[in-house]
């Protein structure tokens, strides 16, 4: 009885600061110094590949782009280009667990930046100007844990938000920066202020 009593206790102690934590706002909640330079926001463009259409992606990301592209008092806008026509943001589909970057995550982001030598890109750091983003949805590992449509949306508008130099936000705050396998369909208030005062 004792035991159960310190463990009642504990457990109660740990539920007030989660339930009530608190997320990072404005600066605390994007990478210092990363991103592409604030401007290219109001027009970014981005590619789809055939897999993102042919896998039914399409939906998660025209509702991820939507999101963003509709927060009020920011200046954020899209445009599709083909892919390989110089587009900013490419989005693509690791199908079999296979790419470099992607390998066991749901999701990923990484960044690129010109390598000025021999004009290519190579990979940036999150903390510096970046010049192109690759986006990779993790087709395979979304299948391994049954994602549902929301988990789906959720991993596509968060690497999108990584894409706007989102950072991580803590477990348990409401917010699609959370890690892991997480149901929220729609950018939350805060993530939604947060672009609001960076954007
Ligand atoms: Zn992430």
């Amino acid at each position: 009885m004792t035991s159960l009593v310190a463990f009642l206790f504990v457990a109660s102690v740990f539920s007030i600061p989660v339930s009530g934590f608190q997320g990072k706002t404005n600066a605390d909640a994007f990478w210092p110094g990363g991103g592409f330079l604030n401007n290219k926001y109001s027009k970014l463009t981005y590619s789809t590949s055939n897999a993102v259409d042919r896998l039914g992606y399409s939906r998660y990301v025209d509702d991820a782009i939507n999101e963003f592209d509709s927060i009020s008092d920011a200046n954020i806008g899209f445009r599709k280009l083909s892919s390989g026509d110089g587009e900013m943001l490419s989005i693509v589909i690791d199908e079999k667990n296979s790419s470099e970057y992607a390998r066991d995550a749901f999701g990923i982001m990484i960044p690129f930046k010109i390598d000025p030598k021999t004009t290519s890109y190579e990979r940036a750091s999150n903390y510096e100007t970046w010049a192109y983003a690759k986006i990779w949805l993790n087709d395979y590992m979304m299948k391994q844990h049954k994602f549902t449509s929301d988990e789906r949306n959720k991993t596509t508008i968060h690497e999108i938000g990584h894409a706007f130099a989102m950072e991580h936000q803590y477990d348990g705050v409401k917010s699609v920066m959370v890690s892991g396998q997480i149901s929220y369909p729609d950018l939350q208030q805060l993530d939604i202020s947060n672009l609001q005062w960076k954007y």
